[in-house]
């Protein structure tokens, strides 16, 4: 039902569509090394979420299984690696998307 409203209001109004989406994130970043542990909270005016994309190869049957795959734990590896203030180094970490707050 949620999809149908997505669908719908594509094409309408900004407006329309930041009520509809605008809310809060937050990103928890974890230091594989040392298991430190660093947020980041982000507010979004749209959350983007490929449900169905062509380009990107995205076939999520639902927009459940879309939202799933958007706060499943990443790892980041190889050209992703980031600044552990702790380390002081270049660590592999672990990213993690939570929606905090969603005003639909
Ligand atoms: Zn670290």
């Amino acid at each position: 039902m949620l999809f149908d409203a997505i669908e719908l209001t594509l094409g309408k109004s900004p407006t329309f569509i930041n009520r509809l989406y605008e809310g809060t994130m937050r990103n928890e970043i974890q230091c594989l090394k040392c298991r430190n542990k660093s947020y980041k909270v982000e507010k979004f005016m749209d959350l983007s979420l490929p449900v169905r994309s062509e380009f990107e190869k995205i076939y999520n049957s639902s927009l459940e299984m879309a939202l799933f795959n958007l706060i499943k734990p990443e790892r980041l590896e190889k050209d992703n690696q980031y600044f552990c203030e702790q380390c002081r180094a270049k660590v592999y970490i672990i990213m993690k998307m939570r929606l905090m707050q969603l005003n639909t």
